[in-house]
């Protein structure tokens, strides 16, 4: 599923085939569009379209270039407008100063009274900047973000934007410009944006991405710009249509995310398994202290599942998509070991590389004398060392048992002579000393090390 989360399907460029456009875009996977109002009139346009089209949700508001004719009687049509089930936002708000077409006095009061007024109805907003920055960035600033939130729609600022508008909590929206062979600059923000806070959009019929551009843009476009974010983000597109299309439902509402838990789930060319919620661990850093979802797939899961629970949900993976099986989720698998030696079975029988990722505390969970049972069952183990001396492990990870941390280090040693494949990781934290865990890898426990961002999961 893709949501293009800015469009002006209300412009005279659609009115002669919305039903063709809309028909191609659902061929293309997009489930909903967000049409955006720029002024009363379009407004009011964008508010028919999602009546007459189920997929169809709209944003009510006043441009930069428009506010300059806004009305009182056009603000309290506005608030009308907002009170409709499907006005998702207020939008497009913003400051442009490259065109100048309203006076930039008039520009600036209008975009804080909308951000008050998204304030007032409880409403996200979309931001237009051009040329603009500071100013637009110190605004949301001092009037403050609506509790609602908000996105930078077809973000084309700097690093420097970009990590103001993530430290308040804002998205960044991203089109047919990511393609575009002079938008190495933009790449590179981007690169250094979470997934999990970009959106998608095409703000048709501007801006076609490659190959098209120059044409008239249309959602079903987005397929492109899927294709250049996944190559970007090191992704498979399915893993960039489902995470911004959980990111645009977080926005905007306009379906809610997934309620139940999923125990098998796909990310890149690796298949997980989320078999426990539990953990011996309470990292400060851990995901599951803010959010349930990784990678747009919820992981928070009711009950633990049973070992042929898990197997008939891997009946429905396609097997050959897949490099490899990961028993991972949001808690340590080593709490589960029979559920992990009868599940990595069926998995062995398939042909299908087996890892496990884990905190290390298997020893203290299972005692001394389990790791043999491992043998031809697993394939590669992921031990999160993270830091390099116990207090600092003790410090940010929290261990709920005694000894956690020397025990973590045996369970490393004595896995490399049952498992073939045993890694460490660290964590990439201002101030973690990387190459002294590098050292406690290799030299210490005979394992090698990867070295992980901590604000990266999955
Ligand atoms: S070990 Fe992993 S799952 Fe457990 S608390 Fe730490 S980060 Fe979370």
């Amino acid at each position: 599923m893709i949501i293009d989360t800015h469009a002006h399907l209300d412009m005279e460029q659609f009115r002669g085939d919305l039903q063709d456009v809309l028909a191609r875009a659902r061929d293309a996977g997009v489930r909903y569009i967000i049409t955006i109002g720029s002024d009363i009139e379009s407004s009011r346009a964008a508010r028919d379209l999602a009546a007459a089209h189920e997929e169809i949700f709209f944003s009510p508001g006043f441009h930069p270039h428009d506010v300059k004719s806004a009305t009182e009687a056009d603000y309290a049509e506005i608030v009308e407008l907002l009170k409709d089930p499907k006005a998702v936002a207020v939008g497009e708000i913003g400051l442009d100063y490259h065109y100048d077409h309203s006076p930039r006095e008039a520009q600036r009061e209008h975009f804080k009274r909308q951000l008050e007024l998204a304030r007032e109805m409880n409403k996200p907003i979309i931001v237009h900047s051009r040329e603009a920055e500071a100013d637009t960035m110190d605004i949301i600033a001092s009037a403050g973000l609506p509790e609602a939130g908000g996105t930078l729609h077809c973000f084309s600022g700097g690093p420097e934007m970009a990590l103001k508008a993530l430290g308040m909590g804002m998205y960044l929206s991203v089109g047919g410009t990511l393609t575009f062979n002079n938008s190495g600059a933009l790449r590179d923000v981007i690169k250094t944006v979470p997934i999990e806070r970009l959106l998608l959009e095409t703000d048709c019929p501007y801006l076609a991405p490659k190959p098209l551009r120059g044409k008239r843009n249309e959602p079903s476009f987005l397929a492109y710009v899927v294709e250049a974010l996944a190559e970007l983000k090191g992704l498979s597109p399915e893993d960039v249509m489902r995470i911004t299309s959980l990111n645009a439902s977080l926005l905007f509402g306009m379906c809610g995310p997934p309620s139940d838990g999923e125990i098998v789930y796909p990310i890149r060319d690796s298949l997980y398994l989320n078999i426990t919620n539990r953990c011996t661990n309470a990292c400060v850093f851990c995901v599951r202290n803010s959010t349930d979802f990784v990678k747009g797939h919820n992981l928070r899961i009711k009950n633990e599942p049973t070992a042929h629970e898990i197997i008939s949900a891997m009946e429905r993976a396609d097997f050959t998509r897949y490099r490899e099986v990961v028993f991972c989720g949001y808690g340590e698998p080593f709490l589960r070991l029979d559920v992990i030696k009868e599940v990595a079975r069926e998995i062995k029988n398939r042909g299908v590389k087996v890892r496990i990722n884990t905190n290390g505390h298997a020893l203290l969970i299972n005692g001394e004398r389990f790791l043999p049972e491992l043998k031809g069952l697993i394939d590669a183990v992921s031990v999160s060392l993270n830091f390099p001396t116990e207090a600092e492990y003790k410090k940010y990870c929290r261990p709920q048992r005694k000894g956690a941390y020397n025990s973590l280090k045996e369970f490393v040693k004595r896995a490399t002579e049952y498992i073939p494949e045993v890694t460490v990781t660290a964590l990439a934290m201002p101030g973690v000393d990387i190459e002294e865990c590098r050292r406690i890898a290799e030299d210490e426990l005979g394992a090698s090390l990867r070295v992980r961002n901590y604000d990266e999961v999955g």
